[in-house]
Formats: structure tokens, sequence, C-alpha cells
């Protein structure tokens, strides 16, 4: 399935350019075209959803499947890569811009100009009942 003006979908279908690293049935991997880090690379399922939800457990279960191997592969690549981080943004709030799910793969090294941090500051931790409340809220909508 794809959606016509989607840049990825025509990426996955070579009808736009693109550095590609893999691709199969399912997945197709491709250099970020403004890398964070040099080597940052995006999973994409083949599959056009615009969002994690619509996207079926095979394809989701391909995507981190993909974007594993490849964060082994940076880290035995020619490119520095110290670390890795993986990045999924599902919505316009979560910074996601393109709207096909995607997966970031992102070296990191020592020094790196890449700010990825869930807090500036270390937050305050929660009373308990507070995280007991939250994964019971969860749960509920888990187990609808
Ligand atoms: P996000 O903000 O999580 O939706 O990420 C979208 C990513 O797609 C950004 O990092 C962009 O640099 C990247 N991007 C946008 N257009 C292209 C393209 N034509 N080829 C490769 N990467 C792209
Ligand atoms: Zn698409």
């Amino acid at each position: 399935m794809t959606d016509s003006g989607c840049i990825f979908c025509e990426i996955i279908s070579d009808k736009a350019e693109a550095s590609i690293v893999f691709q199969d049935d399912f997945v197709t991997a491709f250099m970020d075209a403004f890398p964070v880090n040099p080597g940052h690379t995006l999973v994409v399922p083949n599959q056009h959803s615009p969002d994690l939800a619509g996207l079926d457990e095979l394809h989701a279960g391909k995507m981190i499947q993909l974007a594993r191997k490849l964060a082994g592969a940076l880290r035995a690549s020619s490119l520095r890569c110290e670390g890795v981080n993986l990045l999924l943004a599902d919505g316009p709030v979560a910074g996601q811009t393109v709207f096909h799910v995607h997966l970031h793969v992102i070296p990191r090294f020592i020094g790196d100009p890449c700010g990825i941090r869930l807090h500036t500051e270390p937050p305050a931790a929660p009373a308990r009942e507070q995280l007991d409340a939250h994964a019971a809220a969860i749960k509920r909508a888990l187990d609808a």
C-alpha cells in the first residue's frame, strides 16, 4: 500500500532518489538526507502508514529487527559510532515531519553535535502511587 505524494513511498518504489542501504519485501533503509551525524539511517516500512498505531505487527517487527542489525553494522563500519540512538517521532507534537512512520538509527560518538536528551534537568521521581495510577491507566487501554 502506497500513498501518492508521500516522499518515503516514492523512495521505496524507486521514484525518488535516495541512498539505499537495504530493502526487502517489508522494509527499506536509506540515508537521512539531513543527517544528525554521518551514518544517520532511516528504517521505513514498505507499507504506508502515517503513524505507529496504523502499522501492522509484521511491519513493526521487521522495522525494529532491521534497526537492530543496522546498529550493529554502524558500530562495525568505518563510520564513527560509539553508541546508537533509536528515535521514532509519532505525531507532530513528538517532532514528526514526514508522515510515513519511520525509525531513525543515529550513530553517536563522544563530542558529537547531537542533542537527544529526554530531560535537560534530572526530573523529580513521582510518588509510587502516581506511577501505579499511570500504569493502571495504560493497562486498561491495553486490555480494552
Ligand atoms: P521526522 O522528523 O522524525 O519525521 O524525520 C523525518 C526525517 O526525514 C528527517 O530527519 C529528514 O531529514 C528526513 N528526510 C526528509 N526528506 C527526505 C528525503 N527525501 N530523503 C531522505 N531523508 C529525508
Ligand atoms: Zn508513504
